[in-house]
């Protein structure tokens, strides 16, 4: 890891180890604060075989009804903004957020999992095999490109952005769905790995699904994403907090945990999750944000407007109909969003 990809800080002393088990390592920016994590552990495979490693049945009899519940939450935020278009879901896996999408939108997905994406066309879906890699030679410009819960995982987030940039029509959206590191879930496994020691690093693990051949590459915060974003020239327009247990649903959850189970796999331990689960929203931490944004009509104007320091004002989020995000940052965002839209 060379550096910090969020405020580019490329100095080695930049990036402090905070976390070291035989399986992770999690590196901080001195400078941003981003959290990096270096899987410690030879990957398995490829990020194709993400699904190899998961007991399929149990992956889909738990995250298909959150996940469709979630994405029809997702249309009716980008429809009320955008009615029709030309969509492309990045790591479309079965296929569901295409399956969602409302008449007028037109719809097609890319996923690694070479059986999962056949699992989709089988179903009807316009869903190619490949990552973001394939994106890069084809042609089509698009209006909106998303990436749920997909983009904590690719290792260049930058480069990333700047293909993302390339294939959206101006003012195109992207939307995307990450781990919210201020998330009580998450704050919750940080904490009991400082306060053990290093002792209990399972939650950590976990979070960073170290078990997976494609594990998750960057722990990232609203406003971590929000600076990132705006370097690459897209305005933020809200970041929205989501459900990411499903707790009618939560006895099946053991069953997709490599260790067998950790806290899902209890009754108590069921009920402590609910209640963390009750405590996020309450505190308006949620533990996964939906972040949607707009390419900049002039991106010149974005990079300088990013905040330099993160501070912790992220931290006291807001939740409504303009999303999960700080006052200031809402301000921020929304000064950016006016001048890079109208410039
Ligand atoms: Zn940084």
């Amino acid at each position: 890891m060379s550096g910090c990809p969020v405020c580019g800080d490329l100095a080695p002393h930049a990036l402090r180890r905070i976390v070291r088990t035989p399986r992770l390592t999690v590196r901080q920016c001195q400078r941003c604060g981003l959290h990096l994590a270096d899987p410690v552990a030879p990957l398995v495979g490829k990020a194709g075989d993400y699904y190899a490693a998961l007991p399929l049945a149990e992956y889909i009899a738990y995250y298909e009804p959150l996940r469709r519940r979630v994405f029809a939450e997702n249309w009716r935020w980008i429809v009320a903004r955008r009615p029709t278009g030309l969509a492309l879901d990045v790591g479309a896996s079965f296929g569901w957020f295409l399956q969602a999408a409302p008449p007028g939108w037109q719809v097609r997905g890319l996923e690694p999992a070479a059986e999962v994406a056949a699992l989709a066309r089988a179903a009807g879906l316009d869903v190619r095999p490949g990552g973001i890699e394939a994106l890069a030679t084809d042609p089509q410009q698009y209006d909106l490109i998303t990436f749920w819960n997909v983009f904590e995982h690719l290792p260049d987030p930058q480069g990333t952005l700047a293909i993302v940039r390339e294939h959206l029509r101006p003012g195109g959206l992207l939307a995307l769905a990450v781990p919210n590191r201020q998330g009580v879930l998450n704050q919750l496994a940080y904490l009991a790995y400082f306060l053990s020691r290093g002792r209990i690093a399972g939650p950590l693990h976990t979070l960073f699904q170290v078990e997976n051949p494609a594990p998750h590459r960057f722990h990232y915060t609203a406003g971590d994403l929000q600076r990132l974003l705006a370097a690459a020239g897209f305005a933020v327009l809200a970041v929205v907090g989501q459900p990411i247990v499903d707790l009618r649903r939560l006895a099946l959850r053991a069953k997709l945990e490599p260790d067998g189970g950790g806290l899902a796999s209890h009754p108590l331990g069921r009920a402590l999750l609910t209640l963390a689960v009750g405590v996020s929203w309450l505190l308006r931490l949620p533990d996964e944000i939906a972040l949607y944004a707009q390419l900049c009509t002039s991106p010149q104007l974005a990079p300088s407007e990013a905040p330099a320091t993160p501070g912790r004002e992220e931290s006291a989020g807001a939740f409504g109909a303009s999303g999960w995000m700080s006052a200031s940052l809402l301000h921020q965002s929304a000064t950016v969003a006016a001048r890079c839209l109208t410039g």
